[in-house]
């Protein structure tokens, strides 16, 4: 009975990422947790992620380069930890859903008037700031991460929610910067069975833009808990079936915040960049409905040829459309440093982007398993 358990345990272990999703969903339901509150600053969100992830590289079985999967650094970030309100009109809105305060905003209390200057812009004037709080009406709310501050404070507000001319705004919006965050990229390996020395490379980033407010956090499932999730994946895949070039992991922290944890990494590498054969930069691997994007591949042209060959040959995706370089995810300090790399990226399924909405429940992972199937074939080309 025991022989079977193990046999049966290790089957499905050995196939975990060509049977389904499952684990992917636990993965990515874990980093979009209320808990981990959108792997950013408030609440240390960001580091509880790591840690996570610290603990599934150990359980999976991943070597570590020095004595933990962590490499530290830091930089300084702008906060919202405290309950925030927007009343408009009278009317209280919800954050996130209808406004988004800029992260690089100071703290704002007060009741103001708001004096339209253009079809899109208020402005509200209190006269002790040096310049007036802007109010901005916005088709999409998007948010991001600020590392400074500055006068500039703006409320953006879902433009939909409000199509009558705006009045008054009564805020509250306490910022806290932190000098100096201390964040972790991690990076673990499994051991090539010829050329050790040399490594095929695997990268997502893990954090996100945390939360605003008490009220509202962005889960980032999308981005890029999905991207996490493949890495992972990948690892439980290649434990199983060694290469024969070591593979190596590395998770970045600091990307919504400026590629921080990448630049940090590149310039501190834990094994000679000169050593990669490949890299793989992932992030937003959730959708695939309209195929994936290949950054780089207009300058590696002979890697982007093979990737596109396996997929015609087995069809995997509808599309690999492929574009230039640019300085949108954490390949870019690599492949500016002579590392050859590739950024994919999948598209089509859904709009949610760096807002509230882009949810583990709906985020579709429609070739999900395609995308792993293609890049364990095409890393296998070197
Ligand atoms: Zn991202």
């Amino acid at each position: 009975m025991k022989q079977i358990i193990f046999i049966l345990f290790s089957f499905l272990f050995v196939n975990t990422y060509s049977q389904d999703t499952t684990y992917a969903r636990q993965v990515i339901k874990k980093l979009t947790s209320k808990e981990l509150l959108g792997r950013g600053y408030v609440n240390d969100g960001v580091n509880k992620a790591a840690s996570y992830i610290s603990k599934e590289l150990k359980t999976i079985g991943l070597s570590k380069f020095e004595k933990s999967y962590s490499q530290y650094y830091e930089f300084p970030v702008n906060t919202f930890p405290r309950t925030m309100s927007v009343v408009l009109d009278g009317k209280t809105l919800i954050a996130g859903k209808h406004y988004l305060i800029y992260p690089s905003a100071e703290t704002i209390k007060g009741g103001f008037q708001l004096f339209k200057t253009d079809s899109v812009t208020y402005e509200a004037n209190d006269g002790k700031r040096p310049f007036p709080i802007k109010v901005k009406l916005r088709k999409k709310l998007t948010y991001t991460v600020a590392t400074q501050i500055s006068d500039n404070a703006v409320i953006e507000l879902l433009k939909d929610s409000f199509p009558n001319e705006l009045k008054t705004i009564d805020v509250i919006f306490k910022n806290k910067f932190i000098p100096i965050f201390k964040c972790q990229n991690l990076c673990g390996f499994i051991k090539g069975t010829q050329q050790p020395d040399s490594f095929i490379v695997f990268t997502a980033h893990y954090d996100h833009l945390g939360a605003m407010g008490k009220e509202a956090y962005f889960p980032g499932a999308n981005d890029n808990a999905s991207g996490v999730s493949v890495l992972l994946n990948l690892a439980k895949y290649y434990k199983t079936h060694p290469s024969k070039y070591s593979i190596a992991f590395i998770f970045f922290s600091g990307e919504e915040a400026g590629l921080l944890g990448s630049k940090y990494y590149s310039e501190h590498p834990i094994f000679p960049l000169s050593k990669i054969k490949f890299l793989t930069n992932l992030d937003l691997l959730g959708t695939g409905d309209d195929g994936i994007m290949v950054v780089n591949a207009t300058i590696f042209k002979e890697q982007f040829e093979k990737l596109n060959q396996i997929n015609i040959e087995k069809n995997y995706l509808k599309q690999i459309k492929q574009r230039g370089k640019a300085a949108n995810s954490d390949h870019y300090w690599f492949s500016e440093k002579g590392v050859p790399s590739f950024f994919i990226y999948t598209m089509g399924g859904v709009t949610a982007y760096h807002d509230i909405y882009d949810i583990e429940k709906t985020l579709p992972l429609t070739k999900y398993l395609e995308v792993c199937k293609l890049l364990i074939e095409f890393n296998a080309k070197f």
